[in-house]
């Protein structure tokens, strides 16, 4: 997974290839689907969620330029997987979800694996999360029709968000924007498929 889905297609960060060698995603998938965990696809986790493809998880992750220091807000915990990537690779990590019952699930396999850095909010993650902002990173992992405006505000002087922007039912473009002072620079973007951000909590 790690050599002909990753590096081969350009991912070249050593420390995003060496988290994606050692988190095993398996665990972040259950029933049947587990077959699938290493396959070159989105694969489903229950609710209509789905854990993003390889590629793209790794295509994310490297775009946000994690050195260790950072703390990171997370939209979107789903099974947990990304989750488990920034934990491993910045400071702290904030990760908000919409659906209480995959919250739980992913808390619960987190905190069985360790990890001491990540906060967990069941809750709308378009409006972020106000109490512990700035953030030095944000990342979206479900379709946005436009970004948030809450999250563009919590972001910290020189930061990053990723996020993948446009209509769900169509091929939608991630977008990776930088903060520079009161700008906002478009650096670079691929086309994706996400599930939707949704509006109301379910
Ligand atoms: N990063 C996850 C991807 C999960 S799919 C993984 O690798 O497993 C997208 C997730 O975003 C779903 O779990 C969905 O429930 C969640 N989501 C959708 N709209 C949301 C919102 N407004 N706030 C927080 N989470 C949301």
């Amino acid at each position: 997974m790690v050599l002909t889905q990753c590096k081969r297609r350009g991912i070249h960060d050593a420390r995003v290839l060496e988290v994606m060698s050692c988190v095993p995603r398996h665990l972040f998938i259950s029933g049947k689907s587990r077959d699938l965990a290493y396959g070159d696809f989105p694969v489903p986790i229950g609710h209509d969620q789905t854990i993003s493809q390889p590629y793209i998880v790794a295509y994310m992750t490297q775009a946000l330029e994690l050195r260790g220091s950072e703390r990171i807000l997370e939209v979107g915990t789903g099974s947990g997987y990304q989750t488990a990537m920034l934990a491993e690779l910045a400071s702290e990590v904030f990760t908000v979800e919409i659906v209480d019952s995959l919250l739980k699930q992913s808390k619960q396999l987190l905190s069985a694996c360790g990890y001491k850095n990540i906060q967990f909010l069941n809750g709308d993650g378009k409006r972020g999360w106000p109490e512990h902002a700035p953030f030095d990173r944000v990342i979206v992992t479900a379709a946005a029709s436009s970004i948030p405006f809450a999250l563009k505000n919590q972001l910290a002087d020189n930061s990053l968000m990723v996020i993948p922007v446009g209509d769900y039912r169509e091929i939608q473009e991630l977008q990776v924007l930088r903060k520079v002072g009161r700008d906002f620079l478009k650096e670079e973007s691929i086309g994706c498929r996400f599930v939707p951000l949704v509006d109301n909590k379910a």
